[in-house]
């Protein structure tokens, strides 16, 4: 039975990999790129995988500073940009409590996808709100000149953001619904959570997008 148990070194792999945070910043993306808030401006004030409180009165730090982490995110910087790369610098931390690690990164990237939140969800209106073809709602948000022929008239990325929109923006799908009318009332619920809004959907879900609470 031995020879079936992983190594040490691979189950503490294990570990840290299924015990990885993240948590959202109240700093935006584009303050955050312009210059790198520092390790203790950002720490999170409670570990989120064991809740051990990061600086208690009087004793040693919990979340100590463990690096950085660059992801690149893709998409737009503002409604009708063109859609650009964007090199975003997280900031980890490990908990001495239980050993999560956990990255701290700006509002409005999304865990586990490469496109911004704001960019998922401008995409997400155009298509379904407005009835934008899915060719050029594509233009509009990736960075990708090639378009594979199978992809010109449908982009997989629009079903998947629709289906993870629990995860991405805190909303239930309706039970009965096309993908494409539940991208609508995604596109609606993210627009509602924008700070000003305008009226326009895509710009609003744009705004919105960062101030939802995904589940
Ligand atoms: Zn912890």
């Amino acid at each position: 039975m031995l020879a079936h148990r992983s190594p040490p070194a691979l189950r503490r792999t294990l570990v840290l990999r299924s015990s990885l945070r993240i948590v959202h910043s109240e700093i935006g993306v584009k303050s955050w790129t312009e210059s790198l808030p520092s390790c203790a401006s950002v720490r999170p004030a409670q570990c989120p995988a064991c809740e051990a409180g990061s600086r208690p009165a009087g004793g040693s730090l919990v979340l100590v500073g463990h690096g950085l982490r660059v992801r690149t995110i893709e998409g737009p910087v503002a409604p009708g940009e063109p859609p650009v790369l964007t090199e975003v610098t997280g900031r980890r931390y490990a908990c001495r409590a239980c050993e999560a690690i956990v990255v701290v990164v700006p509002r409005g990237v999304a865990r586990a996808h490469r496109y911004s939140l704001p960019a998922i969800a401008a995409a997400l209106a155009w298509w379904a709100y407005e009835r934008v073809k899915a060719a050029t709602v594509r233009q509009r948000t990736s960075t990708a000149k090639t378009v594979g022929a199978s992809s010109a008239t449908r982009w997989a990325s629009l079903y998947r953001w629709t289906r993870c929109a629990l995860g991405l923006f805190g909303i239930e799908l309706p039970d009965r619904a096309t993908i494409r009318e539940s991208a609508a009332r995604v596109a609606a619920f993210v627009a509602s959570h924008a700070p000003l809004a305008t009226g326009a959907v895509p710009a609003d879900a744009f705004h919105g997008a960062a101030f939802c609470r995904p589940r």
